[in-house]
C-alpha cells in the first residue's frame, strides 16, 4: 500500500473553519515531496492527519496502509512512534541535552538498552554530517546543525516517512540548503519525505509538489 493516503479528507475545527475540503492524496514509498500553499492554506492540518496528531471530520486517512479513524490513541502513539519522524521549524531540541543525548532519546520508545540508543543515535549523527558535534549542546550549535541534529532524531530509528513542517523557516539560505540536502540524501536512501514550506524556491528544488489553496489541492 501507498505510505499515504487521503480520500475526500475534509477538517472542521470547532467554531466553523473548514481547513480541508474534500481532499485526496497518494504518496507512494520513496517520495519526496513538497505541500505548498500560502498561510492559512491548510497545510498545517494536513500534516496533522498525516502525522496522526488529529483526525479528519470526513473521509479517510491511511498511513501505511492503516485507517486511522480504527485505530485508538494508543495505536496510533504505536504507530507514529514507529513509522513517522518529525522536524519542525523550531527545532525543539532538549537545551540541557547534548546532541548525542537529543538524538538517543529519541530511541527510548524502542525499548533499546543506553549502548545501543547511544550507538544508533552516533550513527545517525554521522550521517547527518555532525560526528565532530557529538558532545554539543544545542545553545553550542548553529541553527543549521540544530535542524541537522532534529533530522538525525527523527530519523535514527529509520521511520517510514519523514514529516518536515518549515524545516528551514528559521535558517539563513546557505544552512537551509544543508537541510535540504540532508534531506535529499535521505530521500536518496530510500525514506519517503513530506516538506511543508511556502517557499516556492523550496518546492521548485523537489520532484513532486502538491500545491494547497482555500483548503484544497490545486
Ligand atoms: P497553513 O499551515 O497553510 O498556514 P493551517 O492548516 O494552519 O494552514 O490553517 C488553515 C485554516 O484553519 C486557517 O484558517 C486557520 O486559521 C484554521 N485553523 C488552523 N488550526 C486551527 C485550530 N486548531 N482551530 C481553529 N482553526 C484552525
Ligand atoms: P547507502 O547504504 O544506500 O549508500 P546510506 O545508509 O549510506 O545509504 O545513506 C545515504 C545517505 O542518506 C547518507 O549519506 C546520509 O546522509 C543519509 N542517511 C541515511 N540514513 C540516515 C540516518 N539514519 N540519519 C541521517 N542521515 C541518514
Amino acid at each position: 500500500h501507498p505510505v499515504i493516503e487521503l480520500a475526500g479528507v475534509t477538517k472542521a475545527y470547532p467554531g466553523g473553519v473548514t481547513a480541508l475540503r474534500s481532499v485526496d492524496l497518494v504518496v507512494g514509498h520513496g517520495e519526496l515531496l513538497a505541500i505548498v500553499g500560502p498561510s492559512g492554506s491548510g497545510k498545517s492540518t494536513m500534516l496533522n492527519l498525516i502525522g496522526t496528531l488529529d483526525r479528519p471530520s470526513q473521509g479517510t486517512v491511511r498511513i501505511d496502509g492503516h485507517d486511522v479513524a480504527a485505530l485508538s490513541d494508543r495505536q496510533l502513539s504505536a504507530l507514529r512512534a514507529r513509522h513517522i519522524g518529525f522536524v519542525f521549524q523550531q527545532f525543539h531540541l532538549a537545551p540541557g541535552s547534548d546532541a548525542l543525548g537529543n538524538v538517543a532519546d529519541g530511541l527510548l520508545y524502542t525499548g533499546a538498552g543506553k549502548r545501543e540508543r547511544k550507538r544508533r543515535a552516533e550513527a545517525a549523527l554521522v550521517r547527518a554530517g555532525l560526528g565532530d558535534r557529538l558532545t554539543h549542546r544545542p545553545h553550542q550549535l548553529s541553527g543549521g546543525e540544530r535542524q541537522r541534529v532534529a533530522v538525525a532524531r527523527a530519523v535514527a530509528g529509520d521511520p517510514l516517512l519523514l514529516l518536515a513542517d518549515e524545516p528551514t523557516g528559521n535558517l539563513d539560505s546557505a544552512s537551509g540548503a544543508g537541510v535540504m540536502g540532508l534531506l535529499h540524501e535521505l530521500h536518496k536512501a530510500g525514506t519517503t519525505v513530506l516538506v511543508i514550506t511556502h517557499d516556492r524556491d523550496i518546492a521548485d528544488s523537489l520532484p513532486r509538489q502538491v500545491s494547497m489553496r482555500d483548503g484544497r489541492v490545486v
